[in-house]
């Protein structure tokens, strides 16, 4: 272990991310001892309950001095919507880092596990696994447009997409290089060229520009509409999907949710070349409803984990973590109550621990 140890900002925020991220921590410490890497962790407080609180801001002045020089952030969840609007929460924190930290690419993975009830029928283990890449910083989320005349008839309401090569292509080469690390090296593209006829046409113009740089890489497109509908009658046709901010966000969803329940999907927010920090964290949010029980599922967090480290280089640390997590799922006993186990937090966190080989 003579490299340098990565340098990991902890952030576990608020209600159940104070739970699951001990879990998380237990895990990639684990994974990191058996494969030879090594990771320095920094805790930080940034949290609605413990920091907004007293300070009446999500995190101090110098939060970018503070965790901008970090290899990645560990981050738990953030919200206490009975004190503090969800909103203030979010802009406070994590869409900051997005911002700043210019973390252009959102990644979920839509993988069936064993022991996770899909709503799909008839699918086992195996038949589903595949990427969502979201475009994460521009397209139709653009606050660019305006309202006239408002409360009149005349009212008037217009809202733009914004796409810009560099941000078009950087997406669609994050998607290409992925799809060309995997054994299928598929790529699909959400579009709806036939409806949207300036942005989207170019989204395709771009996609197949792009496509020449990876001759080993199979593509199709798909207009958004009929692509949903795939996504819950055909999963297995997917490896690697990419989509606009809007398109991706509504497949980031509709993946996960095809392939079991929230307290398992994980997420990334990416920035690819490492300028700066990526964070890591759990789909799920602070779940007041459970928290304080010890009772939430960890596995989002620790898959988040496994991301983080394959994000940093370290395929095999990563791969362990899937690994040992495929085998707690499979063993009922081994599950949190929202799977239909018993065990708790701590009792789940440590099974996948002792998974990792
Ligand atoms: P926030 O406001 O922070 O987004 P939320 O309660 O609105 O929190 P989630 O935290 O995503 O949203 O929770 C949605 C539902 O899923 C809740 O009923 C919650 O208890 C459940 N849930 C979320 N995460 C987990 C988990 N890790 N384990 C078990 N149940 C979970
Ligand atoms: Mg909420």
């Amino acid at each position: 272990m003579s490299k340098k140890p990565y340098r990991i900002a902890v952030i576990p925020g608020d209600g159940i991310g104070k739970e699951v991220m001990p879990e998380g921590l237990r895990v990639i410490e684990t994974a990191a001892k058996k494969h030879g890497v090594a990771v320095q962790f920094d805790h930080f407080d940034f949290s609605s309950y413990d920091y907004y609180e007293k300070h009446g801001q999500m995190m101090p002045d110098d939060w970018k001095a503070q965790i901008g020089g970090h290899d990645a952030i560990y981050f738990g969840a953030v919200g206490w919507p009975a004190k503090i609007a969800d909103h203030v929460s979010l802009w406070g924190s994590l869409i900051k880092f997005r911002r700043e930290f210019d973390q252009y690419v959102n990644l979920r993975p839509v993988r069936l596990m064993p022991g996770v009830p899909s709503p799909l029928a008839n699918r086992k283990p195996g038949d589903i696994d595949f990427w969502v890449v979201r475009e994460n910083t521009e397209g139709e989320y653009s606050s660019v447009g305006g309202r006239m005349f408002p409360d009149t008839d005349r009212e008037f309401v217009t809202q733009q997409t914004v796409m810009t090569r560099t941000g078009v292509d950087r997406i669609l080469k994050f998607a290409f290089e992925l799809a060309q690390s995997r054994p299928k090296k598929h790529l699909t593209s959400a579009t709806k060229s036939n409806g949207i006829s300036i942005t989207m046409p170019y989204w395709d113009e771009r996609v197949e520009a792009m496509a020449k740089n990876y001759p080993g890489v199979k593509w199709d497109k798909y207009h958004i509409d009929i692509l949903t509908a795939n996504f819950v009658l055909h999963p297995d046709w997917f490896d690697v999907v990419v989509g606009s901010n809007l398109f991706g966000d509504i497949l980031s969803d509709l993946g996960p949710a095809c392939t079991g329940t929230i307290g398992i999907a994980p997420s990334g927010n990416i920035n690819p070349e490492r300028n700066f920090p990526s964070v890591f964290e759990p789909v799920h949010g602070s779940a007041p409803d459970i928290a304080g029980q010890g009772i939430a599922n960890p596995i989002g967090m620790i898959w988040s984990g496994a991301m983080m480290l394959e994000h940093l280089g370290e395929k095999e640390a990563a791969q362990a973590i899937v690994g040992a997590i495929e085998r707690t799922l499979g063993e009922r006993t081994l599950r949190t109550r929202d799977l239909g186990g018993n065990a708790d937090t701590t009792a789940c966190g440590k099974a996948v621990a002792d998974m990792v080989d």
